[in-house]
């Protein structure tokens, strides 16, 4: 069992998720079964109770926990499933800790950050390996080196490479370097004060990643390797690049994988196999034509909010050899005056997920144009309870139908709570999440996507298509085609009378793959290429 620990320097948002997911998609695609896990310095237990602006999207695993969204780039990239224990969190040891010393587990000592709260991370550090035998486990340590709240991750992965020694435990640290426009020159020296910042904590990083806007010469990078003590061939260069999907073969040009395989005393056997990602990329950089989608959400501002639906709607595109023109459009900002003109040109309407009142009546305004200009819709779990409100209120007539969520008292409660969440109080991980079975009916659209009988799909909600109304929404031509069998609850709607128009309780995005995308996301985007 081997480790890599990945840190991040001189400022975030350096795109550590992706050179994480890049270089397990490397080592993965030489034949190395690897996983990837991604560790969080903050202290909320996980990020479910957090505000899209704040995070981005809150990513779902297949066994329902609510996590960073980096481990969707894991999935994405490697094609492998994370779980609750890939994503930890300050808060979740603390809270680990808390319940230990409450239970009277350390009687009589003094609890404390080194070494209670560190051994907990080393443990932490090395429970997948435990459950599986993985060849490598790759470690994003979240934050920038130098935060406080870094610290005791930092230090417990010094403990673990000094007692597990230099050929099992690797570090890579990814670094800024900054181009200074007036003089046209690339500047070295914050990186060279993160790596000393890491020093100080007892680590000598083996590889540097360098983000950088322009290639960086032969003296940059000696330059760097002799300030830092890190090898020049481990100086890897990584310029901003056109589109994530590309990361891998550049951090391959720079032969990264070999020198993380050399100094794992690995044997380097010849090229990682990456045929089917080739296959994917040639049709994302050579499209046939371009399709324009309508990505109507209320957290628009920030992209990475709706992250999985962007990449997934991309999977799906670059197979088809389908550029996706992807429009964000704010639901708040839609009006039954201006829908016709902001919808002018889109070929599809996707509806995104979401909580709360807020943009929901731009969100029925766009689903009823959609509806009866015949254009190709997919509402996502949220987008898919508004698509069943917009049917009650525009084709039965109920015009005050409504989700109980935004109003409790409307006569007709279409989307409600079941009995099991009304009583609910505490809001962390407590709503319907994770994976579901779905059974899906024959001689559907939702079959004609899916093909077989049963498939599971992940959720994260806590309303649900109220089977009061169920057979008049069927009646006036509202379809419910996919099931959660042991419940009898709504997963998949659709209107047979449309081109395309299908809503789902569930999060397909999550299960949208690069060398496998979502046949959903496929049929959707399918449907909108053919709608002219
Ligand atoms: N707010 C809705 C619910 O809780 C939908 C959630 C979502 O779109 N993820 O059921």
């Amino acid at each position: 069992m081997r480790y890599i620990f990945i840190t991040g320097g001189v400022v975030s948002s350096l795109g550590k998720g992706i050179v994480a997911a890049s270089l397990g998609k490397l080592l993965q695609a030489r034949g190395h079964h690897i996983t990837l896990q991604k560790f969080d310095p903050y202290l909320n237990v996980d990020p479910g109770t957090l505000n899209p602006y704040e995070h981005g999207e809150v990513f779902v695993t297949h066994d329902g926990a609510e996590t960073d969204l980096d481990l969707g780039h894991y999935e994405r990239f490697l094609g492998i499933q994370t779980s609750r224990d890939h994503n930890v969190t300050t808060g979740k040891i603390y809270q680990t800790l808390i319940e230990r010393e409450r239970k009277g587990d350390y009687l009589g000592k003094t609890v404390q950050i080194i070494p209670h709260v560190t051994d907990e991370i080393k443990r932490r550090f090395t429970l997948l390996s435990q459950k599986e035998s993985y060849d490598i486990v790759i470690t994003e340590l979240g934050g920038t080196v130098g935060d406080i709240e870094s610290l005791p991750y930092i230090e417990a992965a010094r403990q673990l490479h000094y007692e597990l020694g230099p050929t099992r435990v690797l570090f890579i640290h990814l670094t800024l370097i900054v181009y200074l426009e007036a003089t046209q020159e690339l500047k070295t020296k914050p990186t060279q004060h993160s790596v000393r910042e890491l020093q100080r904590s007892g680590v000598q990083p083996d590889v540097l990643i360098c983000r950088t806007p322009k290639p960086l010469s032969r003296e940059v990078r000696s330059k760097i390797a002799l300030l830092t003590n890190v090898p020049r061939n481990a100086v890897i260069q990584a310029l901003d690049l056109p589109t994530i999907y590309e990361v891998p073969f550049q951090l391959r040009k720079e032969k990264l994988d070999e020198v993380i395989l050399r100094k794992f005393r690995l044997p380097v056997r010849a090229e990682p196999d990456l045929t089917r990602w080739e296959a994917f990329l040639r049709g994302l950089h050579q499209p046939m034509h371009t399709v324009r989608i309508a990505l109507i959400g209320k957290y628009v501002e920030l992209h990475d909010a709706y992250k999985s639906i962007q990449e997934a709607l991309i999977h799906a595109g670059g197979w088809q050899a389908v550029q996706i023109d992807l429009l964000w459009i704010h639901s708040q900002e839609l009006t039954q005056e201006n829908i016709a003109r902001r919808l002018r040109d889109v070929q599809g309407i996707l509806v995104a997920p979401g909580f709360g009142e807020r943009g929901i009546e731009g969100k029925i305004t766009a689903i009823r144009y959609a509806r009866e200009r015949g254009i190709p819709f997919l509402g996502i779990c949220l987008g898919m309870q508004v698509a069943v409100i917009e049917f009650a209120r525009h084709v039965l007539g109920w015009s005050e139908a409504h989700s109980t969520e935004m109003n409790p008292h409307t006569p007709y409660p279409v989307i409600d709570l079941m009995p099991e969440q009304r009583h609910q109080r505490q809001k962390g991980g407590t709503m319907r999440l994770g994976a579901y079975p779905c059974a899906i009916e024959p001689d559907t659209l939702a079959w004609e996507i899916y093909q077989k009988p049963l498939v599971h799909e992940r959720h994260r909600h806590r309303y649900e298509l109220n089977n009061t109304y169920r057979k008049d929404l069927e009646a006036a031509g509202l379809k419910v085609s996919g099931i959660y069998p042991e419940k009898n609850l709504a997963e998949i709607i659709e209107l047979p009378s449309h081109p395309f128009f299908i809503g789902v309780q569930f999060h397909p995005e999550f299960q949208s793959r690069v060398e496998e995308p979502h046949p959903l996301f496929r049929a959707f985007v399918e449907a909108a290429s053919q709608h002219s």
